[in-house]
């Protein structure tokens, strides 16, 4: 059952739009529905994802492209801006301290970063036994980073940003997993600040009203840093 939430639509932050034009992008790509991606994006360069059908959760980690230990942290996050939420002017802070990218512009107009990854365990925890078989974000991420074969394991995969999901703390403090208040063709831009890895699970969940149960492919761009 969906709680009653405190935070409604009407206020969630204005939407801010982006001026680079998709053709001057550097890279392009679809990831499918439920797939992982893993790309590096350099100091400068800007990373836009693509809620291409709408009401899709884009589960990702940013770490520090040089020192996979020095990665995102949504404590530290979360303290430095004072807020729950992820929007325009969100700066990404690592665990050591570092701003690793800032959200320039964004069309939805909030990301999760509190309610974390779906899992085999907490499927079956969440909804039911018979999920144990069902794809999930965390599996996604692990099978992504051994095939990056940069020696990165199961302990890297840390807190991450659910972006397009919607989860709105009531005034008890209470989580709720509530219809994504995405749509096509909604996007969330980051502009790098140190050289980063993103590694992306596009989620496959079945079960979350967050992506209507109806898991949807995204695009990813990327553009050059501004001379
Ligand atoms: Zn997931």
């Amino acid at each position: 059952m969906i709680s009653e939430s405190v935070a409604e639509k009407s206020s969630v932050t204005p939407r801010v739009e982006s001026k680079l034009d998709p053709a001057h992008a550097l890279h392009r790509e679809v990831i499918p529905a439920g797939e992982p991606w893993v790309h590096e994006i350099a100091r400068g360069q800007r990373l836009r994802i693509v809620d291409l059908d709408g009401n899709q959760a884009v589960d990702t980690l940013f770490y520090n492209a040089h020192d996979y230990s020095d990665r995102y942290s949504a404590q530290d996050t979360i303290r430095q801006q004072a807020n729950i939420y992820l929007t325009t002017g969100t700066k990404l802070i690592s665990t050591a301290g570092q701003t690793l990218l800032t959200i320039v512009a964004d069309t939805c107009g909030r990301h999760d970063t509190l309610g974390g990854a779906c899992s085999n365990e907490s499927n079956m925890v969440r909804y039911a036994i018979e999920t144990r078989h069902m794809h999930a974000c965390r599996s996604s991420f692990l099978k992504a980073v051994v095939e990056w074969d940069h020696g990165m394991s199961k302990r890297d995969i840390t807190s991450n940003i659910n972006f397009f999901m919607n989860v709105p703390v009531t005034a008890e403090g209470k989580l709720t997993f509530e219809d994504g208040i995405s749509e096509p063709g909604k996007y969330v831009e980051l502009r790098a600040e140190i050289d980063v890895l993103a590694l992306i699970s596009n989620c496959p969940q079945l079960n979350n009203p967050c992506n209507a149960y109806n898991p949807t492919p995204i695009e990813v761009l990327i553009w050059a840093a501004e001379p």
